[in-house]
């Protein structure tokens, strides 16, 4: 929250009100005080903002001040109680009430004091209610206005994406999840091209209006859990988490185009080049950032209007978007069916549960989605693994031992990078591969083929387990 910003919003929220108004930063200093707070403190108009008590406040008031300040960090709860000074020679008293203002996550961000003056006798009970009562609607209404300042702090105000600073505290987080966990990380770096014209030819303010259009056309490509940063002038960068570099790419040729295809109302059309890189888990996000901003230049020296990327992937990501290529998914065909009807439903169902899985990692589901997903997977193949050697057993298939040594071998190595999926050690691209390849791939559509010539050379009707 800046102080500029406080200033400039409060009186917005508190103009109407007749009693001093004062907002403290935890370090004493005040952030506001309307012109009744002016008085109340005997400061000079405008002389509160920047002054602590000790600045303002005789000794002794400055002193209970502090005491109920104390009190209420400890606390916090407001506190209220009459302050009786003289002030030109007049007595007066005034019922004030100090209390916390908390920000998001019940943080303590300021504090707030109201002070209501009062004839000196007074019943103080009376007063000090209805200064409590005010000071729980200005609280309420003071919290609104900080969150509001938060998201404007936050957020660029022409074209409302996130600014710099939320980006930073954003991005320190994804870089940490992406290397803990192998989730693939990627960023677009994106430049108007020859923006400075549209400001020649048009004017700054039409300028705006463009960057306003064109972060527009960039945020109905993104996905809900992409962000959209205004990094600079007309810079702006996507951030994608749970993306590899081949999906951030192909959504990069996809702004490109879009921007290039669209007209903008009074200005005619523009272009965009993009910068693309994906997440090294050994590098810092500097340097992340460096890399997209050199393949934009890239872009921009091969004649703008087009996407570079730097080549470089993060390791764990290789499988997946070799599997993107071709896994698109898992298409059941005819000639996988071994005739048996049981042995052939399961075998569907496995490629229903591994394509399943395939779209849970590549859009991004949360890791105990993909977990519940794993388990279903293995559950069935559990199944489908005892069925098929009661029936292979029934049929007297001649490698039965061989069949269920390998079963077994298979679940045994699944259950272990599960765990250790779970635990962390192993990415989600490995154990896919594994799943999607070894088990699915190579088992059913390989070893499996092994009694097919079995089943529909058989004589007998197809034995069925209970
Ligand atoms: P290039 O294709 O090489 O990127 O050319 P360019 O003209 O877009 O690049 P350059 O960096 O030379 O110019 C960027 C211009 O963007 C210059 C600056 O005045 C303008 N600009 C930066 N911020 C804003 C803004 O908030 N509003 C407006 N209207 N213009 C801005
Ligand atoms: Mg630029
Ligand atoms: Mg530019």
């Amino acid at each position: 929250m800046e102080l500029d910003d406080i200033r400039n919003i409060l009186p917005l929220f508190l103009r109407h009100s007749n009693a001093a108004v004062a907002i403290k930063d935890l370090d004493g200093s005040y952030l506001f005080g309307n012109s009744a707070f002016e008085r109340f403190a005997g400061a000079a108009p405008g002389g509160v903002v920047g002054a602590c008590d000790a600045d303002l406040l005789s000794p002794e008031r400055a002193r209970r001040a502090a005491e109920a300040e104390r009190e209420i960090l400890t606390s916090g709860r407001a506190v209220s109680e009459s302050e009786t000074f003289v002030s030109r020679g007049e007595t007066i008293c005034f019922q004030v009430a100090r209390f916390p203002i908390f920000g998001e996550h019940e943080r303590h961000v300021a504090i707030g004091v109201i002070a209501v003056e009062c004839l000196p006798r007074t019943d103080n009970v009376v007063d000090a209610e209805r200064a409590l009562k005010q000071a729980q609607e200005a609280n309420a209404q003071l919290r609104s206005a900080i969150f509001t300042l938060e998201e404007l702090a936050s957020t660029d105000r022409l074209t409302n994406a996130w600014n710099r600073r939320r980006f930073e505290e954003t991005i320190e987080g994804e870089t940490h999840r992406s290397a803990r966990y192998g989730h693939p990380l990627s960023m677009l770096l994106i430049d108007v091209d020859h923006f400075k014209r549209v400001n020649d030819e048009f004017g700054h303010r039409e300028g705006d209006r463009v960057l306003v259009a064109i972060s527009s056309l960039i945020r109905a490509i993104m996905r809900k859990s992409d962000s959209l940063t205004r990094w600079g002038g007309e810079e702006f960068i996507v951030l994608m988490p749970n993306t590899g570099l081949g999906r951030a790419q192909a959504t990069a040729r996809r702004i490109c185009e879009t921007v290039a295809d669209s007209e903008i109302e009074g200005i005619g059309r523009l272009t965009v080049s993009v910068g693309v890189a994906e997440y090294l888990p050994s590098e810092t996000s500097d340097e992340w950032i460096e890399r997209a901003d050199r393949a934009m230049y890239l872009a921009k020296e091969g004649g703008r209007n087009r996407v570079e990327a730097d080549a470089r992937r993060a390791l764990t990501q290789n499988h997946i978007e070799h599997l993107e290529g071709n896994f698109v998914q898992l298409v059941w065909k005819d000639m996988f069916c071994s005739g048996h009807p049981l042995i052939d439903g399961q075998h569907r169902d496995l490629f229903a549960r591994a394509n399943e899985l395939l779209d849970a990692m590549l859009s991004g589901r949360p890791r105990d989605e993909i977990l519940l997903t794993i388990e279903h997977l293995l559950f069935d193949v559990g199944k489908h693994f005892r069925d098929e050697e009661w029936i292979l057993g029934a049929l007297e298939f001649g490698h039965l031992d061989g069949h269920r040594q390998e079963h077994a071998r298979l679940m045994t190595r699944c259950h272990a990078l599960v765990g250790e999926f779970e635990a962390g050690i192993v990415p989600i691209g490995e154990l896919f591969e594994f799943l999607a390849h070894e088990l699915v791939t190579r088992h059913i559509l390989g070893t499996d083929r092994e009694y097919f010539d079995l089943i529909r050379h058989s004589a007998v009707s197809l034995p069925l387990p209970e």
